[in-house]
């Protein structure tokens, strides 16, 4: 089994419900979709080995493992899960929901992205729903998504002179409607990977 992975690093998870908890991020490469603020390099990964994979996140004092890509459920398994999991780690997936996800993941983001009215028809259990949002968006009826336990609203940094006013934009959202919460990129602001 090998996963064409683009790269692997260890950091802080900088936003979300697990913000802040240290992880061992996997990125796959290779998206369904090509969003306009997408400010990640998922292209060209190199095929590895689930154990190749193993000797590499070993070096980190840390049993957390984030999924992320790119679209990380369209290569990721549950028997990759399961790998892992005999290892020690516990595992997130951060995925825009537009593919089933593995079985065994302990820990489910789903940010949907364009026309999100696919989201509806994901019936997995999620835990976080983490939306991107821009000064204008609309939030959708939170009905319409899957039951999550959290649902965020994340301001998209894109260009810094933008930045505030985007955020201004979503703490207005949140007050208007409650039942989300704001999640703002920490990693961006404090410089961290
Ligand atoms: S789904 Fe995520 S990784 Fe894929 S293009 Fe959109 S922002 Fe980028």
């Amino acid at each position: 089994m090998s996963l064409n992975v683009k790269e692997i690093f260890y950091s802080l998870q900088g936003e979300g419900g697990r913000q802040g908890e240290a992880s061992i991020f996997i990125r796959l490469a290779g998206c369904n979709l090509r969003c306009a603020f997408c400010d990640t390099d998922f292209s060209d990964g190199t095929a590895m080995k689930l154990d190749e994979i193993l000797s590499v996140i070993r070096q980190y004092p840390c049993l957390w493992l984030i999924w992320t890509g790119g679209e990380p459920a369209l290569q990721l398994t549950a028997e990759d899960i399961v790998y892992f999991k005999q290892k020690g780690y516990f595992q997130a997936i951060e995925s825009n929901g537009h593919y089933s996800l593995p079985n065994g993941l302990d820990y489910t983001v789903v940010s949907p992205k364009g026309n999100i009215k696919y989201a509806a028809k994901i019936n997995h259990l999620i835990d976080e729903i983490r939306l991107p949002v821009e000064i204008g968006d609309k939030l959708p009826d939170i009905n319409i998504l899957p039951h999550a336990k959290l649902y965020f609203i994340s301001p998209i940094f894109s260009e810094k002179k933008k930045t505030q006013k985007n955020i201004d934009y979503c703490v207005e959202l949140v007050k208007q409607n409650p039942q989300w919460r704001l999640s703002l990129q920490m990693h961006k602001l404090i410089g961290i990977e």
